[in-house]
């Protein structure tokens, strides 16, 4: 009898299946307040048009609504002055538009500011704002989950269980939190600066293990009704979640960062440990067929400099023979070692060595520049921290 294969593609797809039931098994909690009132920060337009359509209201008040929120940054349906006030009180009466609860806000030396941000089941996320140091703009760092599954050896954030994946209201909440802390509303439009001018998805979470929430948030930060950042301005980070990677390049067209931290598969099993499922070579196929790269936009590659570990000549030049042709650029991360690390950084001549190899090879291979040193700047630190007061609480 003829033995019937699977076909890659019908792997990769029973794969993604795999991983959005996984991800709907952490689905995060309905967004509504215990007096039944509904958030409508996060919804679809669509999902949006339902909400007033479902207290007897125009289709139209949902662009109204849509502009109070996301182009105007108001709460509170009272200042909705184009909306008449027996409405207003309407809305009030069924709806809320909240923020996430700011629980720690800490500011560097360096102006880099960390947020603790608590939902309202007293989960908790980091968010980070790094301002550029010469220019008025900066990018903030969102959190796409509670914890993470992957356990990364270098990231503080994988020695924390997975509690639960972020809806995309607290996703978008984050930034539009952060963009109250500065004033930045109503959204500038076009080519205006802003201050807060860039999102990176690297926080705590690994994204694309909560795609479909982070996909709708992504989907309302681009929206140019409202918050309007452009997707050129949007950079997805992930540790290798091969399977959906094709999937946010089409529907998103984000950027792509990478965390590649290993030329070899033996050493990225261990640093990365979702490499055992998505090895090297698959992880770079994806990246090829990425189809928002090109050389104006390219893949980042994200590489935490190890001593001894992952930072000799050797690994500099296997890593320019893995990404040749493709457009990319490498960012070098000097280890920021955490209570209970194992690793140390590279030495300033090992990175160095490093960045003028890959350099050389015709890649922009900027150090990172430790930000926020004096706030706890390990990802998941101030969460940890935080943790023994809040159950002590
Ligand atoms: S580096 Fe990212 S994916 Fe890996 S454990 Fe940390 S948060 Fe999770």
């Amino acid at each position: 009898m003829p033995v019937n294969y699977a076909s890659n593609a019908e792997l990769t797809a029973a794969d993604r299946d795999r991983i959005l039931a996984k991800a709907a098994a952490f689905a995060p909690p309905d967004n509504v307040l215990a007096d039944g009132r509904r958030d409508l920060v996060g919804l679809s337009r669509e999902q949006l048009a339902e909400e007033v359509a479902a207290i007897g209201e125009k289709p139209f008040r949902a662009k109204q609504l849509w502009h109070w929120m996301y182009h105007q940054g108001v709460t509170d349906f009272a200042a909705m002055s184009s909306i008449a006030r027996p409405l207003q009180e309407k809305l009030a009466e069924h709806f809320v538009v909240s923020r996430p609860e700011v629980s720690v806000d800490q500011r560097s030396k360096d102006q880099t500011r960390k947020f603790l941000f608590k939902f309202r089941d007293n989960e908790a996320v980091e968010t980070v704002y790094i301002p550029d140091p010469v220019e008025d703009r900066g990018a903030v760092c969102i959190s796409s989950q509670v914890g993470c599954t992957l356990s990364c050896r270098f990231c503080h954030t994988g020695t924390q269980r997975l509690a639960r994946n972020l809806s995309s209201a607290e996703i978008v909440g984050q930034f539009m939190a952060a963009r109250d802390a500065y004033g930045e509303w109503p959204s500038p439009k076009g080519e205006t600066p802003r201050l807060l001018s860039t999102i990176v998805l690297m926080g705590m979470g690994e994204p694309l293990y909560n795609y479909e929430n982070v996909a709708q948030a992504m989907k309302i930060v681009m929206d140019g009704e409202g918050i309007g950042l452009s997707r050129r301005r949007i950079t997805l980070s992930t540790s290798g979640v091969v399977p959906m990677m094709d999937r946010a390049g089409e529907e998103l067209g984000v950027n792509l960062a990478v965390s590649l931290h290993a030329v070899r598969d033996d050493l990225r099993d261990e640093l990365v440990p979702l490499n055992r499922k998505y090895p090297i070579k698959e992880l770079i196929a994806a990246c090829r067929r990425y189809p928002a790269a090109s050389n104006a936009r390219r893949i980042t590659f994200e590489y935490v400099m190890l001593d001894g570990i992952n930072d000799s000549e050797t690994d500099a030049r296997a890593l320019v023979y893995l990404i040749a042709g493709l457009p990319a650029k490498v960012n070098l991360i000097p280890f920021n070692p955490w209570p209970g690390s194992t690793y140390k950084t590279s030495s300033p001549a090992a990175i160095k060595k490093f960045a003028e190899i890959v350099m050389a090879a015709g890649y922009s291979s900027p150090i990172r520049t430790p930000r926020g040193q004096d706030i706890l700047a390990a990802c998941g630190q101030l969460k940890s921290n935080e943790e023994p007061r809040r159950r002590a609480g």
